[in-house]
């Protein structure tokens, strides 16, 4: 084991709340959670899109309320400590389909961006898939050389089509029930059992 690729909502800051009610606003008082969280059964900007033009809009509004949300965001200290405990014997990288610009400003805001090799968002590419063949390339990596950490579904898919074994959180935008539809490595509930699982990797 080389590296730890984190995927960033509902993972290393529970956003979860924060993007239900940014959406909900948008779509005018008119979206369930349920129908929030089945947008994160495959990759969020693969799904079906009737308007094209009211599509970029919302996602326009929607990166202009979360960015001042995110300003405001405080990293927990206790997966801060983790992070920093996984760093020392591990490459960490983040992959994630929000906007590096928002993440770049969470990390700096913590002072805390030190703590990873590479933040790929959406900027670098739309498809995790893409992203983790393009970690692989640059850092010389095998898919055995890493381990995948995220909180959906689609994630746990897209993983499975690079070869990476995923741990899967629970204690984000999705429940036990559907991660397990993904076929996960491991399903852990806290960043202690992370660090667990990996060490026992070894
Ligand atoms: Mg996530």
């Amino acid at each position: 084991m080389k590296a730890i690729i984190f995927d960033f909502d509902g993972v290393i800051h529970d956003t979860y709340e924060m993007a239900y009610q940014i959406n909900l606003k948008i779509s005018g008082e008119n979206l369930t959670r349920e129908q929030h969280r089945d947008f994160f059964n495959g990759n969020i900007f693969e799904k079906v899109v009737v308007d094209e033009e009211k599509e970029r809009a919302e996602s326009e509004q929607f990166y202009e309320l979360q960015n001042e949300a995110y300003k405001y965001l405080k990293i927990d200290e206790n997966i801060k400590t983790n992070l920093e405990k996984l760093s020392k014997k591990y490459s960490l990288f983040i992959i994630s389909s929000n906007q590096e610009e928002a993440l770049d400003n969470y990390f700096q805001n913590n002072k805390f961006i030190h703590i990873f090799r590479e933040i790929l968002g959406a900027e670098t590419h739309k498809s995790k898939v893409e992203k983790f063949k393009y970690l692989f390339e640059k850092y010389s990596l095998e898919a055995d050389d890493c381990i995948f950490v995220t909180d959906t579904l689609g994630d746990i898919l897209e993983g499975n089509k690079v070869g990476v074994k995923t741990i899967a959180v629970d204690f984000g935008f999705h429940k036990k029930d559907r991660l397990e539809k993904g076929n996960p490595f491991k399903i852990v509930s806290s960043f202690e059992e992370i660090t667990e699982v990996i060490n026992n990797l070894q």
